[in-house]
């Protein structure tokens, strides 16, 4: 009798071990065929090679680089500057 329960605790433990481990081999490959969309990553690295999109510069008439500029939020959208001193032109 108690042998039998033995036995049982025995492949009870086998077999939540086992699922584990099937479960962690499945959500690896998961994660290796899903590589483009991982389901539980922060926020996407921005896809902005050579500094980005180039914006117009309003007050100089420049492009500059997104990731470069000097930027500035006027009712929900952003205006992008060469630099500070364009920006504070544009605000007076
Ligand atoms: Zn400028």
């Amino acid at each position: 009798m108690f042998r039998a329960l033995v036995y049982i605790l025995i492949s009870l433990l086998l077999l939540t071990f086992i699922r584990s481990v099937i479960g962690l081999i499945m959500k690896a490959m998961g994660e290796l065929m899903g590589t483009s969309a991982p389901p539980s990553s922060g926020p996407q690295p921005k896809a902005a090679p050579q500094g980005g999109e180039l914006k117009l510069d309003p007050v100089c008439g420049t492009y500059i680089p997104e990731a470069t500029a000097t930027t500035m939020k006027v009712r929900g959208e952003t205006i992008y500057f060469c630099s500070a001193a364009c920006r504070d032109k544009y605000k007076a």
